[in-house]
């Protein structure tokens, strides 16, 4: 089957032929994608909750083709974001990937840089660049935790990040906005419970889940009829077979 048959957009499946040289499905993204995809994300209803949860598992050698079936699916869900004539901060950060070391979360953040470098054409008459709004940010402690804070209050829609530093913003930066979160992949989970995050995990599970019940209630207060969204997503990226 082609990305077309497994339900891409045409303007990712362009993109990913004309700049990442990627044109058909590898056997797990052949697996991944159908039961991945889910229909582009309405700006204004962020707080649809009528999605079901769905926990995946990926589990497939290195060289696979595993990234992209994570990563695509996100992209291609939070694409309508990026036709936004503004960002409103306050939607936060949507999808946040988190991996054992460093240098995988640096080379995942590449490719999400590489997927949303899209130049896309809306119609004939639009050539706007399309991704404005689709901003990506790495956080690893590489950079300051002031230059962190920072962007992270700018908003940062899809975060790419290590699990002490994800920890640390969710429990000081007050400005982190995630609770509307609805991506959560663990790449090389295997490898996280190796090098002893499993803690860290679960705090970084709780923090998201207590961002998110305090939403829910500020928004009951306000709308009786408010609801925020759950958790819809963990995709759980297994490493290394
Ligand atoms: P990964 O298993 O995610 O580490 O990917 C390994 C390599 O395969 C990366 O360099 C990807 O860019 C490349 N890749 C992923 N999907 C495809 C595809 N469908 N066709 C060709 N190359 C791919």
């Amino acid at each position: 089957s082609t990305f077309a048959d497994l339900g891409m957009d045409p303007l990712l499946i362009r993109h990913l032929k004309n700049k990442m040289h990627v044109e058909n499905p590898t056997g797990i993204q052949r697996s991944c994608l159908p039961y991945m995809l889910s229909s582009p994300l309405d700006p204004d209803q962020i707080e649809d909750t009528s999605k079901p949860l769905r926990d995946v598992l990926i589990q497939a050698q290195t060289g696979s083709g595993k990234t992209l079936s994570y990563l695509l699916p996100i992209i291609q869900t939070l694409l309508p974001l990026s036709k936004l004539s503004y960002i409103d901060r306050s939607i936060g950060t949507l999808a946040i990937i988190l991996a054992p070391t460093r240098e995988l979360a640096q080379q995942i953040s590449k490719v999400v840089e590489q997927l949303i470098s899209m130049s896309l054409t809306l119609d004939e008459e639009d050539d706007r660049q399309f991704t404005r709004w689709l901003v990506s940010g790495l956080l690893t402690g590489g950079s300051t935790r002031t230059h962190e804070k920072a962007r992270l209050r700018k908003g940062l829609p899809i975060l790419v990040s290590t699990p002490g530093r994800l920890l640390d913003h969710l429990q000081n930066t007050s400005s982190f906005q995630c609770a509307k979160t609805m991506f959560l992949v663990l790449d090389e989970a295997d490898r996280l419970m190796d090098l002893g995050f499993e803690e860290t995990i679960k705090g970084i599970l709780k923090a998201l889940e207590g961002r998110r019940k305090n939403e829910i209630n500020i928004e009951k207060e306000m709308d009786e009829e408010g609801g925020g969204g759950a958790m819809r997503w963990n995709f759980w990226n297994r490493g290394r077979t």
